[in-house]
């Protein structure tokens, strides 16, 4: 039996470094425009074009800064948890995706 990945769409504040804009942001891609899937295992995807990458990969603008900056790794987790969008989610796909982030930033240390 194949268990389908929950996802939502991507809506947060801006998780880049040195970044403090709080207001929530519908992330698009850079390439495309398309708006973008986040799914319980921390894999931000593109909408239209496909392109995934882990979210701690992944590099963002908002209005706060003209150039994409990598995502702040100190301010994900605190990030995503009080996004509305997760928020809106099931408790368990929150969970699984705070965890999921968590152990990428560990693997990667
Ligand atoms: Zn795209
Ligand atoms: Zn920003």
């Amino acid at each position: 039996m194949s268990k389908k990945v929950q996802r939502i769409d991507f809506i947060s504040a801006c998780p880049a470094i040195n970044c403090n804009n709080l207001s929530k942001n519908e992330w698009s891609h850079r390439n495309c425009g398309g708006k973008q899937w986040l799914d319980e295992k921390g894999i931000v995807e593109c909408k239209i074009c496909k392109k995934n990458a882990p979210l701690i990969g992944w590099k963002f603008r908002c209005k706060g800064h003209s150039d994409f900056r990598e995502t702040n790794k100190e301010k994900i987790c605190e990030i995503l948890s009080i996004s509305s969008s997760i928020e809106a989610a099931n408790l368990k796909f929150k969970s699984r995706l705070l965890r999921a982030v968590a152990n990428m930033i560990d693997d990667e240390e």
